[in-house]
């Protein structure tokens, strides 16, 4: 399988080096050259199903040509099975016709867990292949940090060096990144928002001198290799409740657009849905674009979900590209107009495309609390702030009754005790394996929003070179 960029000016690549690289060179985002397609009777044959076997037997296909691809199995088996829940993705029914998924049994009790364990062990395996060693730099807002550090900590032939903008995270996230003892693992609180966080992985990226001497590698979603393991949970919700029969909806709350991108992407491979329902919190960018058919960038609001605290989603390029038809030459003018003048606006037949697959609802956070509240009240079922988005988007813009949907939960609420002890008045206690979280030391650097100082920081301390 050949991966081709969303700006076209980049090489394509295969499997292992789309894994490696995360950014493509262009400064777009890799997609398959064609989206394999599951058959029904290949989706009929997977209900029931172990989940490291759907994923492995969805996967495949993409790592055709891949140095991981006999060692696949034993990797999905790995991965997965570090999961604190035997079917890894659970789906709980919450009422008639509407489920749960939780996608957050994985080591940092968040939805990220899922592509980034399986990621781990790609690495390690590929790195291990070509004997060479990688540097990865990444952006969090809260959770994928702690997610990439336990996926790559003492890994041999990886350092982890994480930005988090400070004192915007949740302490329960900041203590699962910065209490993590391995000296491959580096954690630097900038001074300034995830969106700068973000633009500064971006530019150090950007650089080639830099991207080249230090081997630089990436885990944020634009990596294709996440958004590829996050399929695969669509595929198991899917046939559990009746594909290739009958279609599903699921509601999805967002903020780099890469998890409801793996749900497109399931679309794309033949999973019948109705609808990809994206929830947002008052940072809005999205659901104001299925409004409207207009992008336009504002200032990030703090809000109980910090994850989704993001007003420009990265992996939207993913499906702008099918929006406008496959053009790069037009994906590449429309990027520009947006980093010109944070805004865009898309023709009436694309807007139009992309409302017949997607609806957006955006919930503030009184409405927040509100939901969780409701949900404890009517189903004793505790919701972090980001899973509780879902669950009221799900029920305000699911079409009918007859199609199922499900709602992905993608917090423990553990991760987030204030909010839901505010709404609920319980206290989510974390679960036995990480309950000495808070006797830990913890381990951080705080740095400007300043690329060049960040640069130097990553040099001294990387095993690069
Ligand atoms: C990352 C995250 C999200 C947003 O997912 P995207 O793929 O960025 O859209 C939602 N909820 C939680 C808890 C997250 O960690």
């Amino acid at each position: 399988m050949q991966y081709f960029s969303t700006r076209g000016q980049a090489p394509r690549l295969g499997f292992d080096d789309v894994l490696l690289a995360g950014l493509a060179e262009d400064g777009g985002l890799y997609l398959p050259e064609s989206w394999p397609v599951l058959s029904p009777d290949t989706l009929a044959g997977l209900s029931g199903r172990p989940y490291a076997e759907v994923a492995a037997t969805v996967m495949r296909p993409f790592l055709a040509g891949s140095c991981a691809l006999d060692a696949l199995d034993d990797l999905c088996a790995r991965a997965y099975g570090r999961f604190a829940h035997s079917a890894t993705c659970p789906l709980v029914q919450l009422e008639e016709s509407l489920w749960v998924q939780e996608l957050f049994h994985g080591p940092t009790l968040a939805f990220k867990d899922v592509a980034l364990q399986l990621l781990g062990d790609l690495f390690d395996h590929v790195l291990s292949h070509r004997d060479s060693r990688i540097t990865i730099v990444g952006a969090t807002s809260g959770d994928t940090g702690s997610a990439a550090i336990e996926a790559c900590r003492d890994r041999e032939r990886v350092d982890i060096f994480i930005l988090h903008p400070k004192g915007r995270t949740s302490e329960v996230q900041r203590r699962q990144m910065t209490t993590v003892d391995s000296a491959n693992v580096h954690n630097i609180a900038v001074e300034g928002t995830f969106d700068d966080c973000q633009a500064l992985v971006k530019a150090m990226f950007n650089d080639p001198g830099f991207r080249a001497e230090q081997g630089l590698a990436a885990v944020n979603s634009i990596n294709f290799a996440r958004i590829l393991a996050q399929t695969v949970y669509y595929v198991t919700a899917a046939v559990a409740l009746g594909a290739p029969y009958r279609p599903m909806t699921f509601a999805v709350p967002t903020g780099n657009f890469g998890n409801v991108f793996a749900g497109y992407a399931a679309k794309r491979m033949g999973v019948p849905m109705e609808r990809l329902i994206v929830g947002s919190n008052r940072n809005d960018i999205l659901t104001r674009f299925f409004e409207t058919g207009k992008m336009e960038a504002r200032e990030v609001a703090p809000t109980l979900s910090p994850s989704m605290d993001i007003q420009v989603s990265s992996n939207f390029e993913r499906l702008l590209h099918d929006l406008l038809g496959g053009s790069s030459v037009e994906l590449v003018r429309v990027m520009e107009r947006f980093k010109q003048a944070g805004r865009f606006e898309l023709t009436p037949e694309a807007v139009e495309e992309a409302r017949n697959v997607f609806a957006g609802a955006r919930y503030d956070d009184d409405e927040t609390l509100a939901e969780i509240a409701r949900v404890w009240r009517e189903a004793g079922m505790l919701l972090d702030p980001h899973s509780a988005i879902g669950v009221a988007a799900a029920r305000k813009l699911r079409l009918s009754r007859a199609v199922p949907v499900v709602a992905l939960a993608t917090a423990h609420p553990a991760k987030f005790p204030d909010a839901v002890e505010r709404a609920t008045g319980q206290r989510p206690p974390l679960p036995e394996r990480l309950a000495d979280l808070y006797d830990k030391a913890e381990r951080y650097e705080i740095l400007p929003n300043d690329l060049a100082a960040i640069q130097a920081h990553v040099r001294a301390r990387s095993r690069a070179r």
